[in-house]
């Protein structure tokens, strides 16, 4: 059991990005969740660039209720920074990360609570079932999901999204990580501390349409890979050493063939297939090794994560987040 008093809040951090169409009714679910807790609460929006009326809505509802706070990022940086700023200015004992697009039920917002009240550090939700999601989406996300701990030391929970409670030391944890390529769900399964599942099914957007189309998932998945395993650098030697094997075979069955029979191959084809292959091979692992010195390029630049245009509904100005982003400029 967690000692809490009447003081406790609970952040819930919400990224937005082209969300003109669902915000309101979110905005309202959420209200009625997280009174429900029986907590303190703030709603943290991290605007994250959108092109449509998102910002104004925002603004409008935060001047309406004053448990809402708006960070409005300068331009899109992408889910996942989204979600860190939102980390970032999230002040709460406890944190929730939802979409803004009501996949994510907010009724089970109690639940998380109630288990972080019993003693857990990390709820995560994990999805039963995605209605509402095209075949292929499910499938190459179930597929990611097990290759990824197939490669990775580090087990990230099967199906589990971003919707989930962090306690206070969790997010503290998380944000001490400071690195660019971010895949959150595996940073948080990396930290430890106590983690439990709690199940439910995922409903179709409640409105517009996704913000991850193919060529985005890709690169989440790819960061997923690149950032938590060094297992496709050893299939580059792997795949070097075999190729390496069967040509030595090659060349002396080629011998053997010369030595003790009297036909051997003249043509080109087995050539031009060793060719192929060969440079298919090294041309891949050259691939996989650029992955890694391109992420390292991006890391060594130092850059800060994203940038802020505006704050609303903060208490203070002067929030962590810009003393953060002040000690990470003057990082060696
Ligand atoms: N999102 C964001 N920035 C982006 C893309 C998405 O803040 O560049 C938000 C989006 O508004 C939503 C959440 O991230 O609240 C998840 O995105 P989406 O629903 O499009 O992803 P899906 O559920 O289809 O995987
Ligand atoms: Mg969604």
């Amino acid at each position: 059991m967690r000692d809490l008093d009447e003081n406790t809040c609970i952040s819930i951090v919400v990224p937005c990005f082209n969300e003109e169409d669902a915000i309101c009714e979110t905005n309202r679910q959420l209200v009625a969740a997280a009174e429900k807790t029986g907590f303190q609460f703030e709603l943290v929006y991290v605007e994250d660039g959108s092109t449509d009326a998102t910002a104004t809505l925002l603004t409008d509802l935060q001047r309406t209720d004053g448990r809402i706070r708006v960070v409005q990022l300068s331009r899109n940086f992408g889910h996942q920074v989204a979600i860190t700023a939102g980390l970032e200015h999230a002040s709460g004992d406890a944190v929730v990360l939802i979409d803004a697009d009501l996949q994510d039920p907010p009724d089970l917002i109690a639940e998380l609570v109630a288990h972080w009240i019993d003693g857990w550090d990390v709820v995560y939700g994990v999805r039963t079932e995605r209605n509402g999601e095209t075949l292929f989406k499910t499938q190459t996300a179930k597929l990611f999901y097990r290759f990824i701990n197939a490669l990775s030391s580090t087990p990230v929970p099967l199906d589990a999204g971003d919707f989930r409670l962090m306690d206070r030391k969790v997010v503290n944890a998380v944000l001490s990580m400071p690195e660019r390529d971010r895949f959150l769900r595996g940073m948080i399964a990396w930290v430890g501390f106590r983690q439990i599942p709690v199940y439910y099914q995922r409903s179709a957007r409640f409105a517009g349409t996704t913000k991850y189309p193919f060529k985005k998932m890709l690169h989440f998945a790819m960061d997923g890979v690149f950032s938590f395993s060094v297992v496709p650098l050893k299939l580059a030697t792997y795949l070097g050493l075999i190729s390496s094997f069967l040509a030595l075979l090659g060349g002396l069955l080629a011998i053997m063939n010369r030595i003790w029979t009297n036909h051997w191959v003249i043509g080109w084809t087995s050539l031009f297939l060793a060719i192929l292959f060969l440079g298919g091979v090294q041309l891949t692992c050259v691939g996989i090794i650029g992955e890694y010195v391109g992420r390292t390029y991006g890391e060594a630049k130092h850059r800060p994560l994203y940038f802020v245009q505006e704050r609303l509904g903060f208490p203070d100005t002067s929030s962590r987040e810009v003393h953060r982003q002040a000690t990470r400029n003057s990082r060696p």
